[in-house]
């Protein structure tokens, strides 16, 4: 077995979708970047990638790549899952935070924790969520970003 973890951040603009774990949630600020922005999906991305020695998810899915304009994250998650059972692993357990001032997450775990434990073919019970505030410190307590952090545990298939 194995252990990995991820991290990242993105910031928070108007006129953008809000996607957290593959989930759509309603707001008026939605997160930027060159793909769906989904941080949440992209730090269990890196954990993963990170616990089979895979490098990280900029190798494998750059921002200069044109044809992952707009790319919905939780699709490039199950293509994660594809590199590493090439390399002979299975993922066992997933844990990861969100750290967001706003929106308030608890109504849309469930949803979350279904959909990135079905593109990594666990039950939902293998997808621990949860999520803090920054108690208003600094960037991310201005609400002017979402970050995560995620950790993974990876074993011989
Ligand atoms: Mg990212």
């Amino acid at each position: 077995m194995r252990v990995g973890i991820g991290y990242d951040a993105h910031r928070l603009v108007p006129g953008r979708p809000l996607v957290l774990g593959g989930v759509t949630i309603p707001s008026e600020v939605g997160l930027e970047g060159h793909s769906d922005a989904d941080v949440l999906t992209h730090a269990v991305m890196d954990a993963l990638l990170g616990a089979a020695g895979l490098r990280d998810i900029g190798h494998h899915f750059p921002d200069t790549d044109p044809s992952l304009a707009g790319a919905y994250s939780l699709g490039l998650l199950a293509r994660v899952r594809g590199l590493l059972r090439e390399q002979g692993w299975r993922p066992v357990n997933i844990d990861a935070t969100l750290i967001a001032e706003r929106p308030r997450i608890a109504p849309y775990r469930e949803a979350m924790r279904n959909c990135l434990a079905q593109a990594l073919g666990l039950s939902p019970g293998d997808v621990s969520l949860k999520a803090t505030t920054n108690e208003g410190l600094g960037a991310l307590g201005r609400g002017e970003g979402i970050a995560a952090i995620a950790v993974a545990l990876i074993a011989r298939e």
